[in-house]
């Protein structure tokens, strides 16, 4: 995969790309986007626009391609997806062709480049995949020594299972919510300790997780397994997502099964899915990992990818303040080892599922993914530039993600996973 042509930093598009774009010609993300008078359809971003691979479709520029117009013309990209993973490589190869400055085939037909372009400002971006399963892992060692620190005892911070698998819980598929769409404070039982009463009311915590999450193909049918080895055939690709919390309900409720409803009231992805194909050229080398790992959970080759992370939160009308810089290559478990456990067991993975990677922390202050680090469990209240403070998310606050992978001149973003929260009903 070293070698897919569409990913040379070579390669120049005659569309216009904007220095520091998120989308140059090595990029080219999947994404369902609809007009006021169209209905939703397949996109690809290029630049500050979008190539409508409907339009594309039906102007023939995707022939001997697999793909029919119905794939195209879907509210998601599980048609698309449902090829498979060399019919999708094929597709970005030809549309990365059609984009290059030096290929005139559809650079010199005026009459079809307005047809299959358009302003991503002037569309609306929808949720890219219908999800059938939602699985969130919690893969990043300082994340969760930091969280073991809080609430355990700091010399064993690390739970003991931590180490030898990846661990994760079933999330809730109906909540994840393109970015840009609001959140409203969730209600919920809490109880400030052990020895009083919970209450009922608005949470009083409600956090962000900084995570990525990547898309499944197809899978093996039920009782099978996919191999390290293996698991990067059924990956589509990642965006960004904020996985909300709230902290105080998170904390009466998960004793003993685990997190529920301070977990399911939203997850927020990006609208644009970065294909693993376009991130091949940012593969690093994962953390050691000792204890080693059992046989099915061994890997070659990196298996880690480099992607910087940021969170900021704006206030209504205000300045907004940055309170993470972090990044993917600090996952301890990476997407490989995730599937290859997820399936060990015979569960199936199906088109379309997304599989978070759990709060994105990295070593260091300042590298943290949630505010109930960066605040060290509200003792650390972040300074906001209208003077305001934060502990946790207010009425009103938007939290913004963002994350690109950079090299050779060339960066490969995933634009933004914004959402505003509002106040409960
Ligand atoms: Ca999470």
């Amino acid at each position: 995969m070293h070698g897919v042509k569409a990913n040379d930093p070579k390669l120049k598009s005659w569309v216009d790309v904007p220095a520091e774009s998120d989308f140059p010609i090595q990029n080219l993300p999947f994404g369902v986007f609809r007009t006021e008078s169209q209905l939703p359809r397949v996109g690809v971003a290029i630049g500050e626009k979008i190539l409508d691979l409907k339009a594309l479709h039906i102007l023939g520029y995707l022939e001997n391609l697999p793909f029919r117009l119905e794939d195209m013309l879907a509210d998601s990209l599980n048609p698309m997806m449902r090829h498979g993973k060399e019919a999708v490589s094929d597709l970005r190869n030809r549309v990365s062709k059609l984009l290059r400055s030096d290929m005139p085939d559809l650079r010199d037909r005026e009459h079809h480049v307005k047809q299959v372009l358009v302003n991503q400002s002037e569309v609306q971006m929808l949720l890219p995949v219908k999800v059938g399963d939602y699985t969130d892992f919690y893969s990043s060692m300082d994340h969760a020594r930091n969280v073991g620190m809080m609430f355990r005892d700091p010399d064993k911070a690390l739970l003991p299972n931590w180490k030898y698998l990846p661990v994760g819980y079933h999330g809730r598929a109906s909540s994840i919510i393109v970015s840009g769409t609001p959140v409203h404070r969730p209600m919920g039982q809490t109880n400030a300790s052990d020895n009083s009463q919970p209450v009922f009311g608005p949470t009083k915590q409600l956090d962000f997780e900084l995570e990525m999450a990547f898309i499944t193909f197809d899978g093996k049918p039920l009782g099978q397994h996919i191999s390290t080895v293996e698991a990067d055939d059924y990956i589509f690709g990642l965006t960004l997502f904020n996985d909300w919390s709230a902290r105080d309900i998170q904390r009466w409720e998960y004793v003993p099964l685990g997190p529920f409803l301070a977990k399911n009231f939203a997850s927020s992805m990006s609208p644009w899915i970065v294909t693993l194909d376009a991130l091949e050229p940012f593969r690093v080398m994962g953390p050691v990992q000792e204890p080693a790992v059992m046989p099915y959970l061994q890997y070659e080759g990196n298996k880690n990818f480099d992607i910087h992370l940021e969170v900021s939160i704006a206030p209504s009308g205000g300045e907004e303040k940055n309170v993470s810089v972090s990044n993917y290559r600090y996952m301890y478990w990476n997407m490989a080892q995730q599937l290859a456990h997820h399936t060990v067991n015979g569960c199936n993975i199906r088109c379309g599922d997304v599989m978070a990677s759990g709060t994105i922390s990295g070593p260091t202050e300042g590298t943290f993914g949630s505010m109930l680090e960066i605040t060290w469990k509200g003792s650390k209240p972040v300074q906001m530039p209208d003077g305001s403070v934060r502990t946790f998310i207010n009425d009103n606050d938007k939290v913004i993600m963002k994350g690109y992978a950079e090299k050779d001149g060339v960066r490969i973003g995933f634009g933004e996973c914004v959402s505003e929260v509002l106040p409960a009903l």
